[in-house]
């Protein structure tokens, strides 16, 4: 074997699709497990990876990546480096690790399921490298940050958050249920390696990595970057099987994209979307949320979808106006809710930070500055209670978000509410609406975090009582990093102007 070229053999490893004859194909393949297509079963036949990858190659490969990986951990790891970045990048860290690590290990049983029940032998093989792939990656980042655990408990949630009913987790947890650790392989396949990876992570992992190396986190950019080969690699398959799809049931393709387009870009909106514009140190911001998604996200996704013959999403108008709103909507929402999350949430609000949100965003001042003015004279009039919670948001049915984006047909927040066999269901917009309705009782018992407190299942119902069932104790819970000291660098006699 070793002295023949990869491209001499390696057909004859990839197709080894058989006719069972002891058994039916439905036994084999039930279509509960499978998924339902119109697609007929010898066109999978068709499945074809472009990137190859024997099994000997995969090996090789990802020993080296980990040893590079973890030779620059254990190198950098006397320097303590992450203490020095500043709270808004060691904030970025803790949300990134606590929503995504556990999640990682999860889209490992979610490629499985592909390598077991995905319909041609090279999507089969495909999807092994990817279990493994994901594996490592839950891996890994659960140990880099246990190291800072001893130097901040809240990096205990890159283990402890998806254990919990944080409602973070929460909402972390709904989408990526729904989209993978908990739907069929046809499903598994669109929804996670192309709505998700090849429409958000890919790119976004490539943009985190220059970012740390921006800010000096060697350590989590070599992190970032060894994740993202094994996420391009991968990724192939959703378009691989999207190719076979688009041939014969192109309608199922189209729902599944868009479904899982949309649930990822809420997820999306709020981690990177804040990230980028409050989190993410002044001085090393390359651009705006916006510019990225309009770069990186928007231009590549659109020629992807239409080099592969879908449609975009019928929702675009709402995605379209929500670049502008939805990274400011969440970043106040989560701000004035911060106990009730395992990072800091920094503000991002000093006077140099407002301005460049002010050049990114023109409206931005009109739109958000007046609700930050009364923080911040709440503030300068020392009555920090009033920056802080008393009661809960509404939640969405859908995407367990708080509804706080306004809707592109009016311009103003709406909570669009339906009557589902007895219970209310409210919805942050006519997309998660969409996602609901269309197949209500696979959503209909899932409870939002208020919900669960209307409900009596957070004993006592005060805001203490349900940090208490979110796990978060007192060491654990979010705070302004700054205890509001920024806010008084604003003028107090000149109204606020700047
Ligand atoms: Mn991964
Ligand atoms: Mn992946």
């Amino acid at each position: 074997m070793p002295k023949l070229k990869r491209e001499d053999w390696y057909h004859i490893a990839q197709k080894v699709n058989w006719t069972f004859s002891y058994v039916s194909h439905e036994e084999v393949f039930p279509k509960e497990i499978v998924g339902e297509t119109q697609v007929p079963i010898e066109a999978w036949e068709e499945w074809d990876e472009p990137y190859k990858m024997t099994y000997r190659e995969y090996v090789d490969i990802q020993r080296d990546k980990d040893g590079g990986a973890y030779a620059v951990k254990s190198a950098l790891s006397k320097a303590k480096i992450t203490n020095k970045l500043g709270d808004g990048w060691n904030n970025i860290l803790k949300m990134h690790y606590g929503a995504l690590a556990v999640l990682e290990w999860h889209a490992g049983i979610a490629e499985a399921r592909m390598a077991r029940f995905g319909l041609d032998s090279a999507w089969r093989n495909t999807a092994v490298f990817g279990s493994l792939d994901e594996v490592r990656h839950g891996q890994m980042q659960l140990y880099f940050p246990h190291e800072l655990v001893r130097e901040d408990i809240q990096f205990d949630w890159a283990h402890k958050a998806m254990h919990t009913e944080e409602w973070v987790s929460v909402a972390a947890r709904a989408t990526f249920d729904d989209m993978f650790s908990a739907t069929n392989a046809i499903d598994v396949a669109v929804g996670l390696p192309y709505a998700f990876e090849t429409g958000f992570t890919n790119l976004q992992f490539l943009g985190m990595a220059a970012d740390a190396m921006n800010v000096g986190d060697y350590n989590f950019s070599s992190l970032i970057s060894s994740i993202q080969t094994d996420e391009s690699r991968h990724a192939q398959i959703g378009e691989a099987t999207l190719q076979v799809m688009m041939k014969h049931d192109k309608e199922k393709a189209q729902e599944i994209v868009d479904r899982m387009f949309w649930k990822a870009w809420r997820l999306f909106g709020v981690m990177t979307g804040i990230s980028m514009d409050y989190y993410s140190p002044l001085k090393h911001r390359s651009m705006s949320f916006k510019e990225f998604m309009d770069e990186w996200i928007i231009n590549q996704f659109m020629q992807n979808i239409e080099s592969v013959g879908l449609d975009k999403p019928w929702f675009w108008d709402q995605f379209m106006y929500e670049q502008d709103h939805i990274s400011h909507s969440l970043q106040m929402g989560i701000y004035f809710w911060r106990p009730t999350v395992w990072w800091k949430p920094v503000a991002g609000m000093g006077i140099e930070e407002r301005q460049w949100l002010s050049e990114k965003y023109p409206d931005w001042e009109e739109n958000y500055g007046p609700y930050w003015d009364t923080i911040i004279q709440n503030y300068q009039n020392g009555a920090v209670e009033k920056t802080l919670p008393e009661t809960l948001p509404v939640l969405c049915s859908c995407c367990n978000l708080p509804i706080c984006i306004p809707d592109a047909k009016t311009g103003k927040v709406e909570v669009k509410t339906i009557t589902y066999e007895g219970q209310k269901k409210h919805f942050c917009s006519d997309p998660c609406q969409w996602i609901f309705e269309r197949n209500p009782q696979r959503y209909a018992g899932q409870k939002t975090i208020v919900d669960r407190f209307l409900a009596g299942e957070v004993q006592p119902p005060t805001v203490p009582g349900l940090l208490n069932y979110m796990s978060l104790s007192e060491h654990e819970m979010g705070y302004d990093p700054e205890n509001g000291a920024w806010a008084l660098q604003y003028n107090k006699d000149k109204n606020l102007v700047i």
